[in-house]
């Protein structure tokens, strides 16, 4: 490179630069598919815009290397941010026949078995905490995780194009700086065969703004909706996640956009946002999440016994509560369907709630027979 992207400081140059390497890693001698990491949040937005552009800007017989767009939506999310998420989606994928791009739009979500209900109802884990946060691998790396290494499967190798940036926070700056090699690509650290291209990782938060706001997306309409979350979220969102490094990301005490479920939050600022700012039909939204949060101090509401039947403690002897009881697990679906209804948003799915009774039938058998073993 006869440039390093952190030598060059005004924003026209920086997006010079950052529109130069995406061409130069399209037209790289191999034809290994990218895969964007879309969040729906502005930064993913401003590299799906690059690349868009990047693509129309070639003829249509030279845009031969295939791009996917890869959202993941845990089946928690916000309802106004699922909202946006989903608009967006369908916009891309409604334009690219007649665009003639090489584009394929996907959003993944978790297994039916690890969905947050199934885990938290069904399973009865305790709703997650800084120290049992059992939801993100499950929820948010895991969905996306497979996508990518199914396509690494097909075609040897990926570049995945991430919308991170070295000025998110100290922690992203660390995680930036530990897996860049100097390099446009980088391997990634836990997807074999995929290496990881992050085009906007000098801009900071204003230039990704100001390029958003003096333009309008490829995909059509204009990113108004998306300048009216971030101004009601009064916050950054929780991006695409598909390393525990990337976790402290997700679910930390500042703004973000992330799951209206999450209890490893001490407060949700965004979600308290949208209700100041004429949501104020989410208003039960918040107050479950702060219910949730609370009854997983509640010993009454935890059985003594894993689900196996075994007991746990810690180093001085003390009972570590297990899973929620199933009277527990019964009074937060009940209420759960009656939020459901109250605030007319989609919640919970019946397939879950399939799952979560077969889970409670299977939990109900095991424990009887670990409770008929001879104790020795
Ligand atoms: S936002 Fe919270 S609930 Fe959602 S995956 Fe992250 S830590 Fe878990």
């Amino acid at each position: 490179m006869a440039t390093l992207l952190n030598e060059v400081e005004d924003l026209g140059s920086k997006l010079e630069f950052a529109r130069a390497e995406l061409l130069a890693e399209y037209r790289a001698a191999h034809d290994f598919p990218w895969i964007i990491g879309f969040s729906g949040g502005k930064d993913s937005t401003l590299v799906a815009q690059l690349v868009f552009e990047m693509l129309l800007d070639l003829p249509p017989s030279a845009r031969t290397r295939p791009v996917h767009i890869v959202a993941n939506d845990t089946l928690v999310e916000a309802p106004l941010i699922a909202r946006h998420l989903d608009a967006m989606l369908e916009r891309m994928r409604s334009v690219v026949p007649a665009l003639r791009l090489p584009v394929t739009v996907v959003k993944t979500s978790p297994k039916i078995d690890q969905t947050f209900w199934v885990n938290l109802i069904g399973r009865g884990y305790p709703s997650p905490s800084r120290s049992f946060r059992w939801c993100t691998d499950r929820m948010k790396i895991q969905p996306t995780s497979h996508y990518i290494r199914s396509t690494i499967d097909e075609t040897g190798q990926a570049i995945l194009l991430l919308g991170v940036r070295r000025q998110e926070s100290a922690t992203r700056a660390m995680s930036v700086n530990r897996y860049s090699n100097g390099e446009r690509l980088n391997p990634h650290n836990s997807l074999a065969g995929c290496l990881v291209f992050r085009p906007i990782v000098e801009f900071s938060t204003d230039e990704v703004w100001q390029v958003l706001l003096q333009r309008r997306p490829p995909w059509g309409g204009s990113h108004r909706q998306l300048v009216t979350l971030y101004r009601n979220a009064a916050g950054g969102e929780c991006p695409l996640v598909l390393d525990k490094d990337d976790a402290p990301s997700c679910g930390t005490s500042s703004s973000r956009f992330g799951c209206w479920t999450c209890t490893v939050i001490v407060k949700d600022h965004s979600m308290e946002g949208f209700i100041g700012t004429g949501n104020e039909h989410l208003e039960p939204l918040m107050d479950f999440r702060d219910w949730l949060a609370e009854i997983r101090q509640d010993a009454e509401m935890r059985m003594a016994r894993r689900r196996t039947g075994a007991r746990s403690h810690l180093a001085d002897g003390s009972l570590i509560p297990g899973p929620f009881t199933f009277e527990a697990r019964r009074m937060i679906l009940d209420r759960l369907i009656k939020v459901q209804a109250e605030v007319g948003e989609p919640l919970i799915s019946e397939s879950e709630i399939q799952q979560i009774h077969s889970i409670w039938a299977d939990d109900a058998t095991r424990l009887a027979r670990a409770a008929e073993e001879p104790k020795v």
